[in-house]
């Protein structure tokens, strides 16, 4: 089993129900065990046009897939996103990028590791000391980043146990 990180956003429509949607999907996944969630902060958007906050959060995981599988897990979760809702209320979005995937370091572009920008974006940073503490400074402060009172969960049943 192997740790990983993953770093979840969303802009548009309702964003708690897309990191819930994300929370949810890889919990009911095979070779993946969401073992915790950050809190929900609220960010401003940084770079890019003109467009409303994000809620952001970061979901902590062991899983058996390897990093390939992990990404293209992440992908279709956030395409399965876009076309629920897309059905249902519009175009949604959600982002997630992997973070960390245990101590791989990896310059592919398809899959960097860790992920690039991370150290620089105060909107992963906060929540991934909410589940790392021990990957993110304590004494580093955030700008434009807010705590929600907002909370998300995980499904109890995420162990890939078998049904009674
Ligand atoms: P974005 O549109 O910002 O979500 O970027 C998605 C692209 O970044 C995809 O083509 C991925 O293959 C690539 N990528 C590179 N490293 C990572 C990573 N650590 N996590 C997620 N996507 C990544």
């Amino acid at each position: 089993m192997t740790r990983a990180y993953l770093a979840l956003g969303s802009n548009l429509g309702d964003r708690l129900a897309h990191l819930q949607f994300a929370v949810d999907a890889l919990a009911a996944t095979d070779d993946v065990r969401v073992t915790a969630v950050s809190r929900v902060y609220e960010t401003a958007p940084v770079g890019g046009p003109r467009q409303d906050a994000f809620l952001n959060a970061v979901v902590a995981l062991t899983t058996d897939l390897a990093p390939d599988g992990l990404l293209a897990l992440a992908q279709r979760i956030e395409a399965d996103a876009h076309r629920v809702r897309a059905e249902r209320w519009g175009p949604r979005t959600l982002d997630i990028d992997i973070l960390v995937y245990d101590d791989l370091e990896s310059a592919d572009p398809v899959l960097t590791l860790p992920h690039p920008r991370m150290w620089e974006r105060d909107f992963v940073l906060a929540p991934l000391r909410d589940v790392a503490p021990e990957l993110v400074e304590a004494s580093r402060t955030w700008e434009g980043v807010r705590e929600t009172a907002v909370t998300l969960t995980i499904p109890w049943r995420n162990d890939s146990a078998p049904s009674p």
